[in-house]
């Protein structure tokens, strides 16, 4: 460590207690990565504020000193978003996990940004609200980490994502300001939605301390089903058809034949191994209109092509007939040593017809790819299933990946429905915007960071 640095560290350690500063290689190590396969760069240091104003400080003197802040929450990004930069400072908000108010009169919730996203739906339930986005990964994602991708969930169709449940924020600009923006209020037009600008900005225009959460009311009944198909065909078409009946289902979810496999191999669910397509179907709201929902869907399923449906009898068989879509990514990353999690959305017409170039294309490279997601929403995670070390297989990884982008800008998706753009998606996030709403991007990272401290190289290159 050079001079500056150990200088830097010091006044770091003059902010915060000297535990809570990490600088030694071994501490450095497990924040030198996310989620994201094939990604790591050692940090400079990692440190654990407990304040806004902890935050503030350790903003400020980046600033002076010119080191680049990575912000992180608990490092499951999937798009390399809290991956560091070489030397960076590394402000880990983990540690700022006090959940201050679930205001009923209201219906918000208060928390600071390392809440675990999981607790704040738990926090909702004893009182008989909800809190409805459930990442795959909310049982240890924070709550700040899911307001800077904008995370989605299962119950995305119906519910929305993030940032349909985001009142406001406190957050540190890249100067060290302190402010909050958004507030308690169902309605405000005063002036720009600057929260909204924030949200998704994965870490590159402000660090956010603390949120304020719109909550529901919880659903009192839900039922879950399961339905197992011989083509993928029929499976999309069950889905257009619930739609065309005008229910909204809050999970539409699916796993495709190299998913249902690996589940079955793991979970043993008694599942079909033989089958296309396996859809779960949720639905949830008034017990009689739920029975009426899931009566209607199951009649659909089978008129669409479906071999079998099932319906779970009560919550606990829900839970394990959901468990085959809650374990498709633990599955399939036990196959081989490096599972690499994409994430492309299309429009729901296109669904089949991805999924189907999406299996040409694994075999056009002879690769192993497991595909799942969120059928409703368009939203698919083509999963390669590899091993990083292996060079040649991973430029025929990067050359599918390449096919499969292509495409989904071809029939009019996005590069990322959910997981960000990061390191992992930049080079194609251009492409999809076009030279015009590209630059008016940059243009607010210039306006807000032009010094470009925080999470610089991004997003954009
Ligand atoms: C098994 C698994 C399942 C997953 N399932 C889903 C899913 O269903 N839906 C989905 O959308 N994602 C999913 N993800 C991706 C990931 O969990 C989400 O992106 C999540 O929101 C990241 O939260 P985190 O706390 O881990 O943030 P990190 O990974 O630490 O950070 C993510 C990004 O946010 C920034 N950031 C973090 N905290 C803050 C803050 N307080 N202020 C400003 N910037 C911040 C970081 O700089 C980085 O750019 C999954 C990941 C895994 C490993």
């Amino acid at each position: 460590m050079n001079k500056i640095e150990a200088r830097f560290i010091q006044s770091l350690k003059e902010i915060l207690p000297p535990d809570r500063v990490l600088t030694s290689d071994e501490d450095l190590v497990p924040y030198s990565f996310d989620g994201t396969a094939a990604l790591k760069q050692r940090p400079g240091a990692v440190v654990f504020p407990l304040t806004a104003e902890e935050v503030s400080e350790c903003v400020q003197l980046a600033r002076r000193n010119n080191v680049p802040v990575v912000t992180r929450g608990s490092g499951t990004g999937l798009s390399g978003g809290s991956v560091p930069l070489e030397g960076c400072l590394v402000i880990c908000l983990v540690k700022m996990d006090k959940l201050i108010e679930v205001d009923e009169k209201n219906l918000t919730l208060r928390a600071q940004s390392g809440v675990i996203t999981k607790e704040i739906d738990d926090a909702c339930a004893k009182v008989g609200l909800f809190y409805p986005p459930d990442p795959g990964s909310m049982k240890i994602s924070t709550i700040g980490g899911n307001v800077a991708e904008n995370s989605g969930g299962l119950r995305g169709l119906k519910y929305g994502v993030t940032r349909d449940y985001v009142m406001g924020f406190e957050v540190v600009l890249p100067d060290g300001t302190l402010t909050f923006l958004g507030n308690k209020c169902v309605k405000d037009v005063a002036g720009y939605s600057m929260k909204d600008i924030f949200i998704g900005s994965e870490g590159t225009l402000g660090i956010i301390t603390e949120v304020i959460l719109k909550v529901l009311p919880r659903p009192k009944a839900r039922k879950t089903m399961l339905a197992l198909y011989d083509s993928m065909e029929d499976a999309a078409k069950t889905i257009s058809a619930i739609i065309a009946a005008k229910i909204i289902p809050c999970t539409l979810e699916f796993l495709d034949r190299v998913t249902v496999q690996c589940v079955e191999d793991y979970a043993k669910i008694g599942l079909p191994t033989d089958v296309e397509a396996l859809v779960l179907m949720e639905t949830d709201g008034h017990p009689v209109v739920v029975e009426e929902e899931a009566a209607q869907m199951m009649a659909l399923a089978k008129a669409n092509g479906a071999r079998d449906v099932r319906a779970a009898a009560d919550e606990a068989e829900g839970a394990r007939l959901a468990a085959a879509r809650r374990n498709a990514f633990s599955a399939l990353a036990r196959v081989r040593p490096t599972t690499i999690l994409e994430d492309v959305t299309v429009p729901r017409s296109e669904l089949a017809a991805m999924v189907a170039f999406i299996d040409a294309v694994a075999k056009k490279h002879k690769l192993q790819i497991g595909t799942f997601g969120h059928l409703g929403d368009g939203n698919l995670h083509p999963t390669f299933l590899t091993n990083e070390r292996d060079h040649e297989e991973m430029h025929r990884i990067e050359a599918a990946l390449e096919e499969i982008v292509e495409e989904t800008i071809r029939v009019g998706g996005t590069v990322t429905g959910e997981h960000g753009v990061g390191l992992a998606k930049k080079n194609f996030l251009k492409r999809q915007l076009g030279e015009g709403s590209y630059e008016l991007m940059r243009s607010i990272k210039k306006a807000l960071d032009p010094q470009g401290l925080l999470n610089p190289g991004k997003i954009f290159d």
